[in-house]
């Protein structure tokens, strides 16, 4: 049996891992199939303190992971499909690795991106199709960008780019738009947005010697197709959380992001911290999903060592 077992390994992940291994605590941390998280789709991080010239994404997870290494902890390959928080100690289903036992549990799994599924969009990543303007808007200065989406996300994102690209066009699937109307007149005010309503996006069309071209979209109104250049796209359609293996064991929200006690990184089930974005669909950053790391780490130490936490039913 474990004492603590650390779930997924992004900043959060790895920052709990870290702390914890230096604890003392022995965490087993559980790698799923993309190793890192989404800073590892990513190039350059340039806004992670202490990097005055930036670090690519992949380095810093890498680094990230060896710190936590150096300390202890023990790192196990596979897919947690399914985790049962209704007995003691806590049982953890690994596809690779059968049942696991842990007395605490660091749930620190992160949210994924929606994609559109379209051709060009997944080989593009990182190289002209982003997922996160406040990451990589930094390298569309005076640049033509598409943002995708009528929701809040993307009205957020594209009034953001409008500090660099020259232009900004929205791209939207219907005629209305699905953001709240405040955001909706925010992007509708800045000169810098223009808008393609009733387009489908088909198909990420990139030069012939690589780099993207622009977006193939379908005109609902004509059914015609048309490119519409830019220099980069960013797909702003939403975000899910990694919850699906918790099969609703744990108190979530409206979104489905897991609920923790404000100011703690306690969920609703007493011995189990969410950390990371998770738990976060508001700042999303990798310094705050490493800060919500050491906090899970700090509340599941004093758990372990039965120390008194406050009430663990209080405000869930
Ligand atoms: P969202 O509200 O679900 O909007 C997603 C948008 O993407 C929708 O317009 C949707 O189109 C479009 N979309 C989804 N799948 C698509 C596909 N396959 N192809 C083309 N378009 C697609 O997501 P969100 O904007 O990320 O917002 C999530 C939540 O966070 C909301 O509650 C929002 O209010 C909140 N939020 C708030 C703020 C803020 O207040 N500052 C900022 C960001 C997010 P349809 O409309 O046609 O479905």
């Amino acid at each position: 049996m474990h004492k603590v077992m650390i779930l997924g390994t992004g900043p959060s992940g790895l920052t709990a891992a870290i702390y914890l291994a230096r604890a003392n605590m022995k965490p087993v941390v559980i790698e799923g199939p993309e190793p890192g998280g989404q800073l590892t789709t990513t190039t350059d991080v340039e806004n992670f303190p202490g990097f005055p010239e930036g670090i690519l994404g992949p380095e810093l997870m890498d680094n990230m992971r060896k710190q936590a290494e150096r300390f202890g902890a023990q790192f196990k390959q596979g897919w947690v499909d399914k985790v049962d928080l209704s007995q003691r100690p806590f049982r953890v289903h690994v596809d690779s690795l059968g049942e696991l036992e842990a007395e605490s549990l660091v749930i620190s799994t992160g949210a994924s991106a929606k994609l559109l599924g379209i051709p060009g969009e997944k080989e593009n990543m990182g190289q002209g199709v982003s997922t996160c303007a406040t990451c990589d808007g930094f390298f569309y200065r005076d640049k033509k960008i598409i943002v995708v989406g009528g929701g809040d996300s993307a009205m957020e994102e594209a009034n953001f780019l409008t500090k660099f690209a020259s232009n900004v066009h929205i791209v939207h699937r219907r005629e209305e738009l699905r953001a709240s109307k405040i955001m909706q007149d925010r992007a509708k005010e800045n000169p810098k947005i223009s808008w393609g309503l009733n387009r489908v996006p088909m198909e990420v069309v990139t030069k012939d010697g690589g780099g993207v071209k622009g977006l193939k979209v379908k005109n609902k109104e004509t059914g015609a197709e048309e490119l519409l250049e830019a220099d980069g796209i960013f797909v702003a359609i939403g975000h899910h959380p990694n919850t699906g293996f918790l099969e609703g064991q744990l108190k979530t929200n409206e979104l489905g992001y897991i609920e923790v006690i404000p100011g703690t990184a306690r969920t609703s089930v007493e011995g189990v911290f969410a950390c990371g974005d998770v738990q976060d669909h508001v700042y999303r950053q990798a310094i705050t999903a490493a800060g919500t790391g050491c906090m899970a780490a700090m509340d599941c130490e004093k758990y372990l060592e039965g120390a008194s936490v406050g009430d663990w039913s209080q405000s869930l």
